[in-house]
């Protein structure tokens, strides 16, 4: 990889992190009208840890994620959830945590101003393709 390479995948990997802090207060607005009442939380441990591409993304950035899978419980409560939520920035989390959505919390957001949806919706595709853009491939 050439040096120039290099600073094009990082200026790729902080635009990424910006789409998610973009897209980021849309996506809370919502989960703070349906997580509170939820029957079956979906942040269990196993969907906080890490795959390769979250791996590649967030080294780019210099955040070394690996992590350890002894002694957690892979059905148990994710170990980044505390009383007021996820403890981490959207950006640092494993993609699958911002690309999931539940009935009810695509319910909510498809149920919002219009506008405000149709630009939601723009930028998420924004987020996704700037990130298949740096994985290389036609990944989410
Ligand atoms: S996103 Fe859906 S499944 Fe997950 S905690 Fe919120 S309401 Fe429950
Ligand atoms: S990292 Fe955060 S959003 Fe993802 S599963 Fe864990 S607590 Fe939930």
């Amino acid at each position: 990889m050439t040096e120039t390479d290099a600073a094009d995948r990082v200026d790729l990997a902080l635009q990424i992190k910006e789409s998610f802090k973009t897209v980021s207060p849309f996506i809370e607005k919502h989960t703070s009208i349906v997580c509170p009442d939820c029957k079956k939380v979906c942040c269990a441990d196993k969907h906080g840890r890490y795959d390769s591409d979250d791996m590649l993304f967030l080294k780019e950035l210099g955040v070394d994620c690996e992590q350890q899978t002894e002694g957690f419980d892979e059905e148990g409560s994710c170990r980044f959830m505390f009383e007021a939520g996820c403890s981490l920035d959207r950006w640092i989390r494993p993609f699958r945590c911002t690309f999931f959505f539940c009935d009810d919390l695509l319910k909510s957001i498809e149920n919002d101003n219009a506008k405000l949806y149709r630009a939601f919706i723009d930028y998420f595709q924004h987020l996704v393709s700037l990130r298949q853009e740096l994985l290389g491939s036609d990944r989410v």
